[in-house]
């Protein structure tokens, strides 16, 4: 799998291209987010690679893949769920060598969702149901029903903050419905997709079903597969302004496009619900993975009565928080995924200092050991910003949220609902109805009341605005990567 060097084990993350393991003539280097250390030397997909890749996912699909019984194929992605587990450790390590979570985390979350996805999406292939309709006119009497078969070509293309995961939620449907599938994972986060690549040759797909190319995105992996002919569906997981490109390069051929993109998501804090566990939750929702979680929350809306307690609450649970590498003892909270994100992070810091008040937070922390060499980051909370401030309406995707008060439920939902962005959306309050209310009047794919982050993955799930197209989750996902037609017969 890996290299060693001087300073620890280096995975290389070759391209797995038509059921082979292929070695690029461009590499380059991924660096720890803790230390700066290489921890993956990285072969660089060519645009032959990529063509090569598509035309095995197209062979895969019309050949022994996407003809197989769909009892086969959901046994093999159950193989293939079992095979993740017996490499829990090594996709433990690689999750954690590109990311630098606490180890916490990638044990009990990211692999673990993992296996489940391609589990649960094996079993819905089994039982997606289909539909039936009478047709009765005067003189007319049919029966319709409808037909579902693979798209053909999925480019799957992630982003990094939760490469394992995110990879696993389009994979993992795509073929379960007997799609040839093409993945690119993030070139900050490659080590992963890698061993998965490793764990579907030893499962036994047929070659091609599913094929790695390693890159970037511009002039690179990323933009050679989405502009490619042979590409039938484009799952996209990034940023908004990559995302419009995705959608520039896939109108060519019209091709249907699945975007989930970014948000700026508000947290609304009514003077009735429980504080605690308002402010515990918003602390878990704005700093969790470091902020880099699209559903994160950046914006916080609190009742004027209890703004000042919820604001040293918050504070207090920022200050509180363990930062640190993955095996640190107590960590909570580990670095950005690099210096350059950082940067960016940063420079909304600064944004947020010039146009408002840092209450906690606003700097790097000092460790005085190789953590300084890393990417890490203090949780940020800024209060007395104005709304037009690019801190509050841009997505900066760091462990940040600015908090401000309100007077009533009308200012609270217009403040919400003020962005172009639209993923998700908090509410929390103690009184039912205006809570449900509330979430009705949310302009996001998803509401959570008095929570964060509970993904049931057979819920539909995607963004409204800015912050996507399409919906994936569920028959959703299923609904996205097959072709329909109804078949109608005059009785
Ligand atoms: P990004 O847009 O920079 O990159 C995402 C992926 O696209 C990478 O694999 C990259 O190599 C590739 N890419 C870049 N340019 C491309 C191009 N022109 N053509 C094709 N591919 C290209 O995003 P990122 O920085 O990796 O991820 C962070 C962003 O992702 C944040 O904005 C975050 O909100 C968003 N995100 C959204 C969701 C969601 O479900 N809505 C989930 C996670 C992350």
């Amino acid at each position: 799998m890996g290299i060693s060097s001087e300073n620890g084990e280096v995975l290389v993350a070759r391209n797995y291209i038509g059921g082979a393991f292929r070695d690029a003539q461009s590499t380059f280097e991924k660096h720890s987010p803790v230390d700066g250390r290489v921890v993956a030397l990285v072969h660089e997909a060519d645009a032959a690679d990529v063509n090569d890749a598509v035309l095995a996912a197209r062979a895969a699909c019309d050949g022994d893949w996407g003809s197989m019984s769909q009892r086969e194929r959901t046994a093999l992605l159950g193989k293939v769920a079992g095979l993740i587990e017996a490499r829990f450790d090594d996709f433990v390590e690689a999750e954690l060598a590109d990311t630098g979570r606490p180890r916490a985390a990638a044990r009990e979350f990211d692999v673990p969702r993992t296996a489940d996805t391609f589990r649960l999406f094996a079993g819905l292939a089994g039982s997606y149901p289909g539909q039936t309709w009478q047709t009765e006119a005067p003189g007319i009497s049919a029966v319709n029903y409808q037909l579902r078969r693979p798209a053909g070509v999925v480019a799957a293309i992630a982003p990094w903050n939760m490469p394992m995961v995110l990879l696993a939620f389009k994979i993992a449907p795509a073929l379960a419905v007997g799609n040839g599938v093409v993945a690119k994972p993030s070139e900050e986060a490659p080590s992963t997709a890698s061993i998965m690549a490793e764990v579907f040759d030893e499962a036994g797909l047929p070659a091609g079903a599913f094929n790695l190319v390693n890159g970037f995105g511009i002039d690179s992996a990323g933009a050679f597969l989405t502009a490619h002919p042979g590409v039938n569906r484009i799952s996209f997981t990034g940023e908004t302004r990559t995302g419009a490109h995705v959608m520039r390069s896939a109108s060519e051929r019209v091709r249907p496009v699945s975007l989930e993109l970014g948000g700026k998501n508000p947290a609304i804090v009514f003077e009735d619900a429980d504080l605690a566990a308002a402010i515990a939750g918003t602390a878990r929702s704005a700093f969790y993975n470091c902020g880099q979680v699209c559903l994160c929350t950046e914006r916080v809306y609190v009742h004027r009565s209890r703004y000042e307690e919820f604001v040293t609450g918050l504070k207090a649970a920022a200050e509180n928080l363990v930062i640190g590498a993955p095996d640190d003892p107590g960590v909570q909270m580990g670095p950005l995924i690099s210096r350059k994100h950082r940067e960016r992070v940063l420079s909304y810091l600064e944004i947020a200092r010039q146009d408002g008040n840092i209450v906690t937070g606003g700097g790097v922390p000092q460790f005085a050991d190789a953590r300084d060499n890393g990417a890490f980051v203090q949780p940020t909370i800024v209060t007395d910003i104005p709304e037009s401030s690019r801190f509050v309406t841009e997505e900066v995707f760091g462990p940040v949220c600015h908090v401000a008060p309100f007077d009533t439920e009308e200012e609270a939902v217009a403040l919400a609902t003020a962005s172009e962005y639209g993923l998700v959306s908090v509410v929390w309050s103690g009184n039912t109805s205006r809570a449900l209310r509330v979430a009705g009047r949310m302009r996001s794919g998803v509401v959570w009341v008095n929570g964060w982050l509970i993904r049931d993955l057979r819920t539909p799930f995607g963004g409204v605005g800015l912050s996507g197209i399409g919906k994936e989750g569920g028959y959703a996902s299923l609904d996205f990567y097959t072709d329909q037609t109804n078949v109608c017969v005059k009785l």
